[in-house]
C-alpha cells in the first residue's frame, strides 16, 4: 500500500535510499550458515549437495564426511534422491535515524546431482522500530492462497489485515552476527543470538518480566519464548537449577512436560540430576513408559476394586440360590455364583451379560445351561414372575439347544420358587 501520513513516507524513504544493500560478506556467511549441507549416499557412492561431485563411500564417516572436492563439512542421508530444495529465512539488524531496523530476508537454494548448488536470496520486509517500540512494516507483499506462499510486488508499505492477521511476522533462522542493535535492547539480552521468538516480541515482554530478561541473557530463548506465562512461574526454582548448571533447554515445550513427569513422580524439581538430563527425549519417554504402568495398575485396581463390591452385594440378593444345579442328562443348568463368573460367561458368549451388570438386578436370576462345563447359553428367571426372560447364546443368539434349555427350566422353576419362598418365611422369621 501507499504511504498514507508522513512517518510513513519518510520511513519508506529511507528504507528505499538510506538502509546498506546485503554485501558480498553477508550472502557468503548466510549461504554457509543459514543452510544445511548435506551428502546423498546410497550403498556405492555419494554426492554433494553443494558442488554436485560424487565421492566414494569408503569416505563417510559415520554420518558425517567431508567432501574431496569442495571441503564442506556435511551430513550424509542415506537416498536415492538426486535433488533437494531449502528455504529459510534470516536477519539483519541496523541503525539508521532513530529507528531499531530488522531486515528480514528470503533464501532458497536448489540442489542436484552433478551441478554446483544455486541460490535465490532476497530482501522481503523491514521492521522499522521507534523508541517508543511502535513500528512500520516496508517490504513485499506476501502472498498466502491455498498452497501459495511467496513474496513479491513492490517494495512499501505493509500492513497486518484480514484473515492472515500475522502473515507479515517472520521468524528468522539466524540474525547476522555483526548486526547492529541499540545499546538499551542490548542490555536485556536481546542480540544477534535471539532464536524462537521475533526481536518485535522480544523488545516488548523483555522490559516487563524481567524473568524473560533473565533468560534472554542466559541464551535460554526458547523459555523465554513461554513469556510470562504460568509455567515459567511455576517451574521457576528448576529453571534456575538448569541456568546455575549451564543447562541448554532446546525445546521449553518438552522439558516443561518432562518437569511434570517429575513432579508426578515426586523426584526432587530443585536436583540437577534430575532437572537437567544428558538426554532429555529418552528420560522424557521412559517416564512416559512408566507412568503408563502405573496409570493401568491403577485402571485394574479400580475395576478389581468394583468386581469385589458387586460380589458382595450379589452374595446377598442371591446367595439362596447358590449350588443349585439340574440336568437333563446332557445339560447342565447351574446358577451363577460369583460377578466372576458373569465375566467369563460374557467373555466366552460375547454378549452384554456382565457389561449390563445383570449381577446387580434384584429381580433377575442368572443361570449358565453347559455342556461339558462349556457355556451354550445363559438364561434370566424373572423372580417376581417366576418365568423365563431370556436364553441367549453366542452373541446374544438362541442356539439348537434353546427349547431344551427353556423347558429344563419350566420343569425346575418350581424349585427356584419354593427356595424363595423359604428364604421370603426365614425373613419374616427373622424380623
Ligand atoms: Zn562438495
Amino acid at each position: 500500500m501507499k504511504p498514507t501520513n508522513k512517518l510513513q513516507r519518510r520511513v519508506l524513504d529511507l528504507s528505499l535510499n538510506y538502509t546498506l544493500p546485503i554485501n558480498q560478506i553477508q550472502k557468503d556467511w548466510a549461504y554457509q550458515n543459514c543452510l544445511e549441507h548435506k551428502g546423498y549416499a546410497n550403498k556405492t557412492n555419494a554426492f554433494c549437495l553443494d558442488c554436485g561431485e560424487t565421492f566414494s563411500h569408503d569416505l563417510i564417516y559415520r554420518k558425517r564426511a567431508v567432501c574431496p572436492n569442495c571441503s564442506t563439512r556435511l551430513k550424509i542421508e542415506n537416498t536415492n534422491y538426486r535433488t533437494h530444495k531449502q528455504h529459510t529465512f534470516f536477519a539483519i539488524a541496523e541503525i539508521v535515524e532513530e529507528f531499531q531496523v530488522i531486515k528480514n530476508y528470503e533464501l532458497k537454494s536448489y540442489h542436484k546431482k552433478g551441478e554446483k548448488v544455486r541460490y535465490f536470496l532476497q530482501p522481503i520486509l523491514e521492521y522499522w522500530i521507534q523508541p517508543n517500540l511502535k513500528y512500520t512494516m516496508v517490504g513485499l507483499c506476501h502472498n498466502l492462497q491455498g498452497y501459495c506462499d511467496s513474496w513479491g510486488g513492490d517494495w512499501s508499505i505493509r500492513k497486518e489485515r484480514g484473515y492472515y492477521h500475522n502473515k507479515y511476522e517472520v521468524y528468522p533462522r539466524l540474525y547476522y552476527p555483526k548486526s547492529n542493535f541499540k545499546k538499551e535492547y542490548l542490555k536485556y539480552g536481546i542480540n544477534h543470538n535471539l532464536k524462537h521468538l521475533t526481536f518485535i516480541e522480544a523488545v516488548k515482554i523483555a522490559p516487563k518480566v524481567p524473568k524473560v530478561e533473565t533468560l534472554l541473557k542466559a541464551k535460554q530463548y526458547s523459555l523465554a519464548n513461554k513469556g510470562n506465562s504460568y509455567q515459567l512461574e511455576s517451574y521457576w526454582p528448576s529453571i534456575k537449577i538448569c541456568l546455575r548448571n549451564k543447562y541448554k533447554v532446546k525445546n521449553a515445550s518438552d522439558w516443561i512436560d518432562y518437569i511434570e513427569l517429575l513432579k508426578y513422580f515426586n523426584k526432587d524439581l530443585r536436583n540437577a540430576k534430575y532437572v537437567c538430563p544428558k538426554n532429555l527425549k529418552k528420560e522424557h519417554d521412559r517416564l512416559v513408559k512408566k507412568k503408563r504402568v502405573i496409570q493401568e495398575r491403577e485402571k485394574l485396581e479400580r475395576k478389581r476394586k468394583k468386581v469385589s463390591e458387586a460380589q458382595k452385594r450379589y452374595k446377598e440378593l442371591k446367595s439362596m440360590f447358590f449350588g443349585l444345579k439340574f440336568s437333563d442328562g446332557e445339560i447342565v443348568v447351574k446358577v451363577l455364583e460369583t460377578v466372576q463368573e458373569f465375566m467369563e460367561e460374557g467373555d466366552v458368549l460375547k454378549h452384554c451379560l456382565f457389561t449390563n451388570e445383570y449381577y446387580n438386578k434384584k429381580d433377575s436370576l442368572v443361570l449358565s445351561a453347559r455342556i461339558e462345563e462349556k457355556p451354550i447359553e445363559t438364561i434370566e428367571i424373572s423372580l417376581s414372575k417366576m418365568k423365563v426372560v431370556q436364553s441367549r447364546g453366542l452373541n446374544n443368539k438362541a442356539t439348537e439347544y434353546n427349547n431344551r434349555i427353556v423347558k429344563l427350566i419350566k420343569k425346575n422353576l418350581k424349585t427356584i420358587k419354593s427356595i424363595k419362598e423359604s428364604n421370603y418365611t426365614n425373613e419374616l422369621l427373622a424380623s
